[in-house]
C-alpha cells in the first residue's frame, strides 16, 4: 500500500520550484505596492552561470556533470548561498532556491544577498575521489564569480563540511593565498564556526518554540514529526525533544516510520549513521509519506525537499504548526488549504534561516580573524532568529496575511528598498 502511493507521488506532475518562486514574490508585491519596473527587477535573477565539467572517474572514463551557480540579487550585500549535489537539480530549481536566499538574508536581516548553486549528480553512487575531482572542477569554473566579498557559498543537500574544504583549497590555490571565507559550513580546522552543523535545526527550534508560545501549545506536551531526517531535520528533532516535545514519526529517502511510544531523535540518529535509513528503526512501525505528513501530531516538520506537501496531502494535514526544515516544501495552492484550515506556519525563509545566520558569523569570524564560543554562537543565533520571528509575526498581524505571506513582505520589501535606494544603472 505505502509502496504503491509513493509510485503514484513519484509520477505526478511537479509545479516548476521558479514558478512557486514567482508567485509568493507576486503575492507580496501587491501588498507592497511595488510598481511593474521594480517588481520585475526583482523576478530576474542577476546572473546565472552554466558550467560543463570534466571529471576522471574511478574506471578510467570522463564524464561531463553539468553544474549551475544563479547569482540572484546582492542589493543588501555579497551573494551567500549553498550548493546542492542531487540528479535532480536544474536550472529552474537552482533559480528558486537563489530567490528564496535572497528573502531569508533579508528576513534574516544579514548583510547578504541571495545565490544558490547546484551540479546534476548522484553522489550516492559515487567515490570520494570522484566527488572530490568533480567539486574542484566545479570550483575552478565558478571561481571567477565567487569570493569573500561577492559570493560566499555553503553547503546544501548532499553536500557538507568536506566538499566545502575542497573549495577552500582549490579557490585558495587559485587566487595564491587562504582564503577561508570564500565559504560557509567549513570543517572547524578551517575556519568553520562552533555550532554551524546544527544550526538550521536549533534556529528551526527557536521559531517553533515561539510559535508554540502564539499559539498556546505547551511544547512539554506537543508531538511532532519530521520528514527527511537528514542534516537540519534529525538536529531541529535532537533539539525539539530537549523542550519535552516527543517525537513520533520520521522519514527519509527510503521510507517513512511512526511508533506508538516517542521514538528517541539521538538514537534514531545513531540507527540512521549505522544503517543509512531510519526504516526499521526498533519499535517503529513502516507507514506511507503521504501517513506521515498526515499523523496527528502537534508540530510537522517538511525537512526533504521541494514540493512534498501537494494539495492532496495538504488537505489531511493535522499538525497545528509546520516548521520548514526545507526550503519550499509548500506549493502556493496547499498554502491556501493550509490557512484555510488554520496551521500556524513557519515559513522556510524563516524557520531554516539559522543556518546562514550562523554562516554569516562564520564569515564575520573569518573575515575579522576571531573565534567565538558555541554557547556565544548559539545566544546571537536566538537573538536573530527570534527578532525576525516577532518582525513577521507583527507583519501578519499588521497586514491579516499569513506568515508566509507576512515573511515575503518584510524579506521582499528590504530588498525592494535597497534597490530603488541603489537606483538604476547606468
Ligand atoms: P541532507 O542531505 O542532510 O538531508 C536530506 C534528508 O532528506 C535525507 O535524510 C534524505 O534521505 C531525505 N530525503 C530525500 N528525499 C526524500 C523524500 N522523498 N522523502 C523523505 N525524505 C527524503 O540535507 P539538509 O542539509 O538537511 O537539507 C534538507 C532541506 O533543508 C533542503 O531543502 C535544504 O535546502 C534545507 N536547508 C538546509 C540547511 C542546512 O544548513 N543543512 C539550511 C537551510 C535549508
Amino acid at each position: 500500500m505505502a509502496q504503491k502511493y509513493e509510485l503514484r507521488q513519484m509520477n505526478q506532475p511537479k509545479p516548476n520550484p521558479f514558478d512557486n518562486a514567482l508567485e509568493q514574490l507576486r503575492i507580496a508585491a501587491e501588498y507592497l505596492k511595488l510598481d511593474e519596473g521594480l517588481h520585475q527587477m526583482l523576478a530576474s535573477p542577476k546572473r546565472q552561470l552554466t558550467v560543463s565539467l570534466p571529471v576522471k572517474m574511478d574506471n578510467g572514463s570522463i564524464h561531463v556533470f553539468t553544474g549551475y551557480r544563479v547569482q540572484y540579487n546582492d542589493a543588501r550585500g555579497p551573494f551567500k548561498g549553498g550548493i546542492r549535489y542531487h540528479p535532480n537539480v536544474s536550472l529552474d530549481e537552482v533559480k528558486a532556491l537563489s530567490a528564496w536566499m535572497t528573502w531569508k538574508t533579508s528576513v534574516a536581516n544579514i548583510p547578504y544577498g541571495g545565490a544558490k548553486g547546484g551540479i546534476i549528480c548522484d553522489p550516492k553512487h559515487m567515490s570520494q575521489g570522484e566527488l572530490e575531482r568533480m567539486t574542484r572542477r566545479y570550483a575552478a569554473a565558478i571561481a571567477p564569480l565567487i569570493g569573500p566579498y561577492k559570493d560566499i557559498p555553503a553547503p546544501d543537500v548532499y553536500t557538507n563540511a568536506q566538499i566545502m574544504a575542497w573549495i577552500v583549497d582549490t579557490y585558495s590555490t587559485l587566487e595564491g593565498y587562504m582564503t577561508p571565507g570564500v565559504v560557509t559550513g567549513k570543517p572547524i580546522s578551517l575556519g568553520g564556526s562552533l555550532g554551524r552543523d546544527k544550526a538550521t535545526g536549533r534556529g528551526a527550534v527557536f521559531c517553533t518554540v515561539e510559535a508554540a508560545k502564539v499559539n498556546k501549545i505547551d511544547l512539554k506536551k506537543a508531538t511532532f514529526a519530521v520528514q527527511g531526517y537528514g542534516n537540519a531535520g534529525s538536529f531541529f528533532a535532537e533539539i525539539l525533544q530537549t523542550y519535552g516535545a516527543k517525537m513520533m514519526g520520521a522519514s527519509d529517502s527510503r521510507g517513512a516510520i511512526a511508533s506508538k511510544t516517542p521514538m528517541d531523535a539521538d538514537k534514531l540518529i545513531a540507527y540512521k549513521a549505522k544503517t543509512g535509513s531510519v526504516v526499521g528503526f526498533p519499535g517503529s512501525q513502516p507507514i506511507s509519506d503521504k501517513e506521515l505528513l498526515q499523523m496527528d501530531v502537534d508540530i510537522l516538520s517538511p525537512a526533504a525537499l521541494e514540493n512534498s506537501i501537494l494539495p492532496d496531502t495538504a488537505k489531511g494535514i493535522k499538525a497545528k504548526i509546520i516548521t520548514e526544515c526545507a526550503n519550499g516544501p509548500t506549493t502556493p495552492e496547499s498554502d491556501k488549504i493550509l490557512h484555510a484550515n488554520k496551521v500556524f506556519m513557519i515559513p522556510d525563509i524563516l524557520a531554516n534561516s539559522g543556518g546562514v545566520i550562523v554562516s554569516y558569523l562564520e564569515w564575520v569570524q573569518n573575515l575579522e580573524r576571531i573565534g567565538w564560543s558555541e554557547a556565544e554562537v548559539n545566544d546571537m543565533l536566538e537573538k536573530k532568529i527570534t527578532g525576525a520571528f516577532h518582525d513577521v509575526h507583527a507583519a501578519s498581524l499588521k497586514h491579516g496575511t499569513d506568515m508566509r505571506t507576512a515573511a515575503m513582505i518584510v524579506g521582499v520589501g528590504r530588498v525592494a528598498e535597497a534597490v530603488k535606494t541603489l537606483g538604476t544603472f547606468p
